[in-house]
């Protein structure tokens, strides 16, 4: 997906958005932002663009009526087309771990994942397979810090989560207690409680919140009018608000992932309700094609993260809010699953759900991981 053409098309969070735009052109952005909201509300897409408007050649400025200056970019100069090359990110992070993986077996340890559209620009996302942010990573941020701009008027770091190596975010802390004053350190962040306090004080905090449903639903039937409007409203409510996620959202996978989501679910409430007669072969059945590796590893998040939204539902309908469910096109089962699940069901599943996370964190077998988490949620 290309970067939108100017700020005005950047979707929803517009307070936000000129907040920052109005700190640019009064040289005012702080050295340090954590720019935080859910994932798909467009934290990368907008540190691209204002680490455009920051570098830009040309530096336009759009002025209102009331005087204000709000900065810019012109997105054709040499430095916007660099930044805006690494648009895609999943891409340019791709390119970069297959460079790695063509490096001799001694230098590929030493090589850590960087992406680097610009001489001025550097963006650094969690490292595989870990995905954590490395202190190999922090260091090379530290020790380019040191050095001027050389072709564009700051040096700008973005670091695309906020998920650190103990190490890496210790010294991270140093370089953001005194900043030069050249630099410019964003950091996205899906959950700033995973930063330490210590470098979220020593932040400015931007927050991109979540777009109504209604707004989603609008700028879907606008983008893709392919989607039938009954699906759209199911898109808008599962894409959690994040105007991105809603334009990308792949419904056809998501349902798959989510019918492997609901065996884990029907195989509890069958174990529950006194039957005893589930003999889990549905479900280990399931278990069985979720490998480990990379394709394994994104449709187990694909399948946890359906399973995740699945509970919030139950919940939801537990808590007498049926209203606020997503997966409204399964109310009727869920009506069921919920009378027969108890709450304490639901919370044990939550923190199952979060070891399964730690446990891919630590990059072991998927299946093995989720082999546990089944047993663990039909016993008891
Ligand atoms: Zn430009």
């Amino acid at each position: 997906m290309p970067l939108p053409p100017t700020f005005n098309d950047f979707l929803g969070n517009a307070l936000a958005v000129e907040h920052l735009r109005t700190a640019i052109a009064s040289g005012r952005l702080p050295h340090s932002l954590i720019l935080s909201g859910p994932s798909g509300a467009g934290k990368y897409t907008l540190a691209l663009m204002l680490a455009m408007a920051v570098e830009c050649e040309r530096q336009p400025r759009d002025l209102w009526s009331n005087g204000q200056s709000l900065a810019s970019f012109c997105g054709v100069c040499s430095n916007c087309t660099r930044i805006a090359s690494a648009a895609n990110l999943e891409e340019a992070v791709e390119a970069a771990v297959t460079a790695r993986e063509d490096l001799r077996e001694t230098d590929k340890k030493e090589t850590r994942v960087l992406v680097q559209p610009h001489p001025d620009v550097l963006i650094i996302p969690p490292d595989p397979p870990q995905l954590l942010i490395k202190l190999g990573q922090v260091r090379t941020l530290i020790q380019r810090s040191h050095y001027l701009p050389s072709e564009a008027p700051r040096k700008i770091f973005i670091l695309t989560a906020a998920s650190f190596m103990k190490e890496a975010a210790n010294s991270l802390l140093k370089v953001l207690e005194e900043p030069p004053e050249t630099v410019h350190i964003i950091i996205l962040a899906e959950n700033p409680g995973e930063l330490l306090p210590t470098i979220r004080s020593r932040c400015a905090t931007v927050r991109l919140g979540a777009l109504p449903v209604d707004e989603i639903d609008l700028l879907l039937s606008d983008r893709r009018p392919e989607i039938p409007p009954q699906q759209r409203g199911l898109v808008a409510r599962l894409a959690q608000g994040a105007a991105g996620k809603a334009l990308g959202f792949d419904l056809a996978a998501y349902t798959a992932a989510r019918a492997d989501a609901l065996i884990f679910i029907r195989d509890a409430a069958a174990s529950g309700d006194g039957e005893g007669s589930s003999d889990h072969s549905a479900l280990f059945k399931m278990t069985e094609t979720y490998r480990a590796g990379a394709e394994g590893q994104q449709k187990t998040t694909a399948m946890l993260r359906a399973f995740a939204l699945l509970l919030e539902d139950l919940l939801l309908l537990n808590a007498g809010t049926p209203e606020l469910i997503r997966n409204t096109d399964l109310r009727a089962e869920l009506d069921r699953l919920a009378e027969t699940l108890s709450f304490g069901w639901i919370e044990q599943a939550s923190r199952g759900l979060d070891q399964v996370y730690s446990g891919m964190r630590r990059n072991l077998l998927r299946s093995l991981s989720l082999d546990a988490f089944a047993t663990q949620l039909t016993q008891g």
